[in-house]
């Protein structure tokens, strides 16, 4: 018994002395799973590109980088970037889904927290994801609402709980940018104007990663491993892995996932951005059924805790992703 309590006692005071360093952080299940539970809720009602259900899932994300201890990002006030949509929309020639039903100025609505970093001369890591989804259509049957479990809460809970994770650790070098965009699913209108209304220049941005629908493993990869989209294009994948990260070489190129999701906002303003992603062609997607039932939990868990060291690691050290040659897209591919 006295032994027993003797390691009990030591391995309290090493996983706080741990902790206190940064190390060994758990990503805990119940945490990913609660993210999930409310922005995937029927309750919010597949949080649809700029509605009032996507301002309230963009709310829940602020308020909980908040409690994280993010601050606000230089330039702003709070934990919400917004935009107009229709004006923007109609600036880019896009016209698309439910949006010529609503009356009104129509806004969308991006999530900010902010970790800055002991040295302003050493650039800003950005994390991503996407947190609206595709709302409801009632002339599907059943089942009118779409949870976007997966596309994209999954990444949305991947981004609070490496906040979450960052936030608790030693303070790092560089400054991380956490943000949860609107509206990417009318054409990536919140990345967009994100990167064209940045709180810190473009040009101090080192790299972006986004995360997208990381609640599936895809049968494709090896146990446990999430596909990086674009991976030959830079060097930011492979060095990753390296340094512990649950990522591989993207299997579908022909699906040019790369060019698919919010990275390419960026990618397209020259930064080194790619989309970690679970199962690039799960049969859910975009689907009523993308729902808490067919999320893999313990997958999505373990793809986030595998991404902690990494990053902190990343936002510690002077390694600055370069694209490979031909790797930066010249414009829409
Ligand atoms: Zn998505």
């Amino acid at each position: 018994m006295q032994v027993l309590k003797r390691i009990v006692v030591a391995a309290v005071l090493v996983g706080g002395f741990a902790q206190a360093w940064g190390q060994a952080w758990v990503v805990r299940p119940e945490w990913v799973a609660a993210h999930e539970v409310f922005l995937s809720s029927d309750a919010l009602g597949g949080r649809g590109s700029a509605t009032r259900m996507e301002e309230i899932a963009a709310n829940y994300v602020a308020s909980e980088f908040e409690a994280y201890g993010l601050k606000t990002a230089p330039g702003l006030s709070g934990y919400l970037q917004s935009a107009d949509v229709e004006q923007y929309m109609a600036q880019n020639g896009r016209q698309r889904v439910r949006l010529a039903e609503k009356p009104g100025k129509i806004k969308t609505f991006n999530a900010i927290g902010y970790l800055p970093g002991s040295d302003p001369a050493a650039g800003t890591i950005l994390l991503t994801a996407h947190l609206d989804h595709l709302g409801t259509d009632p002339n599907e049957p059943g089942d009118a609402i779409y949870n976007g479990a997966n596309d994209d809460a999954s990444g949305t809970t991947a981004v609070l709980e490496l906040a979450h994770a960052l936030a608790a650790g030693p303070q790092l070098k560089r400054s991380v940018l956490f943000v949860c965009y609107g509206s990417e699913e009318l054409g990536g209108l919140g990345s967009t104007y994100f990167g064209k209304h940045p709180p810190v220049p473009l040009k101090e941005i080192v790299t972006n990663v986004e995360f997208e629908m990381i609640g599936a493993q895809d049968p494709k990869m090896a146990k446990g491993v999430m596909l990086f989209s674009g991976w030959e294009r830079s060097n930011l994948g492979p060095t990753l892995k390296e340094h512990g990260a649950l990522v591989g070489p993207d299997p579908y190129p022909e699906q040019h996932f790369f060019q698919r999701s919010d990275n390419f906002s960026l990618a397209l303003m020259g930064v080194v951005a790619h989309t970690a992603a679970g199962w690039g062609l799960v049969p859910t997607y975009h689907k009523a059924n993308d729902d808490m039932q067919h999320l893999d939990l313990p997958y999505m868990t373990a793809a986030i805790q595998s991404l902690v060291e990494p990053m902190r690691w990343l936002a510690s050290s002077d390694f600055v992703p370069a694209w490979n040659k031909g790797g930066q897209p010249k414009g829409r591919e």
